[in-house]
């Protein structure tokens, strides 16, 4: 069986090389020297500050597990 195909290349974590807004919630600011996580969406990069970051993988994994117990037909 090959390898399974990760659903989550588009996102990385780094640092900011210099202060800029978060691209999800524009009044949060980002320091130079935090990190942040990358997003890249059409060859583009947004990056989010861990605030926003953390809430949208929590999301994300709340969806995730969702979607795997409707393949597996599990109960919730
Ligand atoms: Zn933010």
């Amino acid at each position: 069986m090959p390898r399974p195909k990760s659903l989550l290349k588009k996102l990385t974590v780094d640092v900011a090389q210099r202060s800029h807004n978060c691209q999800h919630v524009p009044s949060h600011r980002i320091q130079q020297g935090d990190k942040r996580l990358k997003v890249t969406k059409d060859r583009t990069d947004e990056h989010y500050c861990v605030t926003c970051a953390v809430e949208s993988i929590d999301a994300g994994i709340r969806r995730l597990q969702e979607l795997r117990r409707e393949l597996l037909n599990e109960q919730p």
